[in-house]
C-alpha cells in the first residue's frame, strides 16, 4: 500500500491538503492498481488563481493519465475545488527545461532591484567571480532524476561510468577534461551527464554547475545577440565551474554559435573548470564542426556507451519496475530483455505500457500481455512521429516559412523543403499516400509518390544532400525518442 503524502513534503500544506483530498475521492472511483500505478507518482505543485499544477514522472506518464482519467481527475478535483478550477500538468523533464540564461538574468534583475541598486548586469557578473558570498544560486537545470544511484553499470557504459564518477568527486581536476562522451540515443548520455552535474551540485551547492542542450545554447544565443546581450550570455557561460552540454552534434553547421563555444571553452578549461559534452558521435565524425573544436574535444577523455547485454537489459527492468512498484516475474523481464534490444528508452517505455494495460484492464501482468506489448512496441516504433513534427524540423533547416510548405506555392526552397518532408513522412511514419498529401495542402497521392521518388533518387546523386536530410532524420528521430 502506497502512502498519500509520498513525495509531496515541499509543497505549500494548502495545496497538498486539496490533493490529498482529490487523491481520497479518486481512489474510491478506480481499481487499485490503477490508483497505484498512476495517481501515486503525481506531485501537486501549487493552487493559484484557480489553477492546480500538478507534476508527473514523464510525458509518456502524461498522455495516459490525460488519455484515460482526466473525468475522474475532473470531477474530484471539482468536487473537492469548485468547478472553476483548471487544471494543468507539467512533466518533471519539462520542469527543468526552462530557459536558462533568462532565468538567470530574471534572478539577478530581481535581486538588484530588491536592494534598489541600479547596477548593470554585466557588473554584477564581473563582481560574483569575486564575491562567492552573495551569489545567487545559478539554475543548474539539472533534472534530480538522473542519478549514479540509478544508473545501472553494464559492460556497454563501463568506462563511461567510471570516468563520470573521477570526475564528480575531483572536477576539473583529472585530466578528463573535456568529458566527451558519446553513443546512440537512449544510451544514457543524458543520465550520465546530468548524474554528474547533480553529484558534484549535491557534494557542494555553491558549485556553479549548469546543464544545456546544444540547441538550447544555441537559442538562447541567437536571442541574446537580438537583445543586445550578447557579452552577457558569453559571462554567463564564463563564470561556470562546470558546464555540460548535451547533444553537440546540433553545433555542426552553426559557425557563430561554435565560435563562440570556442571561446566559452578556452576560457573555462585554461582555469580548469569542467567541461562535459555528449553526442551521438565521436568527435572526428562530426561534420560541419570546427577543427579547433573538434581537436580540443580530443584533449581530455572520449568515451562511448555500447547498448546494454542481456544481463544489464534484465538488471534496468529490475530496477526500474521495483521503482514503479510492479511486481513482475523474472521469466516476463527476462523474456523483454531477449526482445528489445537497442535502446533502454525503449526498455522502459515497454515496461510503462505492460503497467498501463494491466491497470486499465486489472488484470495480472502476464506472460502474453508482455508478448503483446513487446510485438506492440517493435511494429508501432514510427507511429510516435507525426508529420507535423517532420515538417516543422524540415522547414527549420530548410529555412522555408511551414505555411509556404503547406501551400500551394511553386518556389524552389519550397518546393524542395515540400519533397523531403513527404519523403521523412513516408520513410518515418505509417501514413498513407493520402493522408501525407492532405497535410501538404491538399495534393493527390501521385503528387506525394512524384516527392518520394523526386528525393529517393537525388539521394545518391549528392553526397551533401544526402547529409543533410539524413542529419534532419536523425534529429526528428531524437526528438520523438
Ligand atoms: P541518451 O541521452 O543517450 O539518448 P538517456 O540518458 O536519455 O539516453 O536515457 C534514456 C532513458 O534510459 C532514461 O530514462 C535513462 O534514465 C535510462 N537509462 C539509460 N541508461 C541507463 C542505465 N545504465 N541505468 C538505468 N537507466 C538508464
Ligand atoms: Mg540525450
Amino acid at each position: 500500500m502506497i502512502s498519500l503524502d509520498t513525495g509531496i513534503e515541499n509543497v505549500r500544506p494548502n495545496t497538498k491538503k486539496i490533493w490529498h483530498d482529490c487523491l481520497k475521492l479518486i481512489k474510491k472511483k478506480i481499481p487499485a492498481i490503477t490508483f497505484n500505478t498512476w495517481f501515486a507518482p503525481i506531485n501537486p505543485i501549487k493552487h493559484e488563481n484557480d489553477i492546480l499544477l500538478l507534476e508527473l514522472p514523464s510525458l509518456l506518464f502524461l498522455e495516459w493519465v490525460t488519455g484515460r482519467y482526466s473525468s475522474v481527475i475532473t470531477s474530484s478535483v471539482e468536487e473537492v475545488l469548485g468547478s472553476k478550477t483548471k487544471i494543468e500538468y507539467v512533466t518533471m523533464d519539462e520542469k527543468f527545461q526552462d530557459d536558462l540564461f533568462t532565468s538567470a538574468l530574471r534572478t539577478q534583475t530581481e535581486k538588484a532591484d530588491a536592494e534598489k541598486k541600479e547596477r548593470t548586469l554585466e557588473i554584477e557578473l564581473k563582481k560574483e567571480n569575486g564575491i562567492k558570498k552573495n551569489e545567487p544560486t545559478v539554475l543548474s537545470n539539472l533534472n534530480p532524476k538522473y542519478t549514479f544511484e540509478n544508473f545501472i553499470k553494464g559492460e556497454g557504459n563501463q568506462l563511461a561510468r567510471a570516468a563520470a564518477g573521477a570526475i564528480s568527486d575531483n572536477p576539473g581536476g583529472t585530466s578528463f577534461n573535456p568529458f566527451f562522451i558519446y553513443g546512440g540515443v537512449g544510451l544514457g548520455k543524458t543520465h550520465l551527464i546530468q548524474a554528474i552535474g547533480n553529484k558534484i551540485k549535491n557534494d557542494d551547492p555553491k558549485k556553479r554547475v549548469i546543464y544545456v542542450s546544444s540547441d538550447r545554447f544555441t537559442v538562447e544565443f541567437v536571442e541574446s545577440i537580438q537583445a543586445n546581450k550578447a557579452n552577457d550570455f558569453s559571462n554567463f557561460y564564463r563564470s561556470m565551474d562546470v558546464l555540460i552540454i548535451d547533444d553537440v552534434q546540433f553545433l555542426t553547421g552553426k559557425e557563430k554559435t561554435q565560435d563562440l563555444f570556442f571561446h566559452i571553452f578556452n576560457a573555462l578549461h585554461q582555469s580548469g573548470r569542467q567541461i562535459i559534452l555528449s553526442s551521438d558521435k565521436p568527435p572526428k565524425d562530426l561534420k560541419g564542426m570546427d577543427d579547433r573544436l573538434i581537436s580540443r574535444f580530443n584533449w581530455g577523455l572520449n568515451a562511448d556507451i555500447q547498448p546494454p547485454d542481456l544481463e544489464t537489459r534484465i538488471a534496468i527492468l529490475t530496477k526500474k519496475s521495483k521503482d514503479y512498484g510492479m511486481d513482475i516475474s523474472q521469466d516476463i523481464l527476462e523474456f523483454i530483455a531477449t526482445n528489445i534490444k537497442s535502446n533502454i528508452r525503449e526498455l522502459e517505455g515497454c515496461l510503462i505500457k505492460i503497467l498501463a494495460d494491466a491497470s486499465l484492464t486489472s488484470k495480472e501482468i502476464s506472460i502474453e500481455l508482455a508478448k503483446k506489448t513487446v510485438r506492440e512496441i517493435s511494429t508501432s516504433k514510427k507511429v510516435d512521429i507525426s508529420i507535423e513534427l517532420i515538417t516543422k524540423i524540415v522547414c527549420e533547416h530548410f529555412n522555408v516559412d511551414v505555411n509556404k510548405v503547406r501551400e500551394k506555392t511553386r518556389k524552389k526552397e519550397a518546393v524542395e523543403a515540400r519533397q523531403v518532408a513527404m519523403y521523412l513522412s513516408k520513410e518515418l511514419t505509417n501514413s498513407s499516400l493520402k493522408t501525407i498529401g492532405l497535410h501538404f495542402g491538399g495534393r493527390d497521392h501521385s503528387t506525394v509518390i512524384h516527392s518520394v521518388n523526386t528525393i529517393s533518387e537525388l539521394l545518391p546523386t549528392s553526397k551533401l544532400f544526402k547529409e543533410k536530410v539524413d542529419y534532419i532524420k536523425n534529429k526528428i528521430e531524437l526528438t520523438c525518442s
